[in-house]
């Protein structure tokens, strides 16, 4: 089995950006969870299903069947053979993943998934209850932190890029909301985890907090 460090944190804190350029410092593998719990919200607005829906949610997770593989310095998924891009990014995703993430079975299945994944390799997975509830044995937990202004400002220059129009108001609002759900509900919720390093990337370059990242996985 590999090593996992996890990187946890609220929406937009830079988490995919500085997990994928640590992966490829270290030689290791990229792991965004975020993108499980989205396949499953996409799946489930494809298939009808109502995401408010706890009992439907449940019974329409055991369904979905997710395809990991190895590919250049991360973990791939596909579903029916097809590789979700963009169309798990959108604002209506957005809207409708928290709603799915806060259902008991759905985490059962992902963490399921991710507890399966240390035996591709090492990694670096990102998420919300990655150290406090996946894999809370990992001596290399971390939390990034970042003020609300300076995320909703970095998520809509990449949403204005994917081609999603909105003003830094409603991306703001969004980020907050998907926080809120995430961190109040009573399954593995968004938290520090238990002796987890807290990382505050609002004032940092996205080479600080990799060197910070590494910095703390070397010294334990
Ligand atoms: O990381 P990302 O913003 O893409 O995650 C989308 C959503 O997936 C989060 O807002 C949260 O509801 C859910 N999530 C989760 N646990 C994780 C990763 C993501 O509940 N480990």
């Amino acid at each position: 089995m590999g090593y996992v460090i996890c990187i946890d944190g609220p929406a937009a804190s830079g988490k995919s950006t500085v997990s994928r350029a640590v992966a490829r410092k270290l030689g290791i593998l990229y792991v965004d969870s975020g993108a499980l719990y989205r396949i499953m919200t996409w799946q489930a607005l494809l298939h009808g299903i109502d995401c408010k829906d706890e009992l439907a949610v449940s019974r329409f997770c055991e369904t979905v069947a997710v395809d990991f593989s190895v590919s250049a310095e991360r973990i791939a998924y596909s579903v029916g053979g097809v590789e979700p891009g963009d169309q798990i990014r959108t604002p209506e995703i957005n809207a409708n993943v928290s709603p799915v993430s806060a259902v008991p079975a759905v985490r059962a299945r992902i963490t399921g998934w991710l507890r399966e994944l240390p035996k591709l390799g090492n990694l670096i997975v990102e998420g919300r209850d990655i150290g406090s509830a996946v894999y809370p044995d990992s001596p290399f937990r971390i939390y990034l932190d970042c003020d609300p202004d300076e995320r909703s400002r970095r998520r809509l220059a990449e949403d204005l890029q994917k081609g999603f129009c909105q003003t830094q108001e409603q991306v703001k609002a969004s980020l907050l909301n998907r926080d809120r759900i995430d961190s109040s509900r009573k399954t593995a919720p968004l938290k520090k985890a238990d002796g987890a390093i807290v990382i505050d990337t609002t004032a940092l370059s996205i080479d600080q907090v990799v060197d910070a990242i590494i910095d703390v996985t070397r010294e334990k």
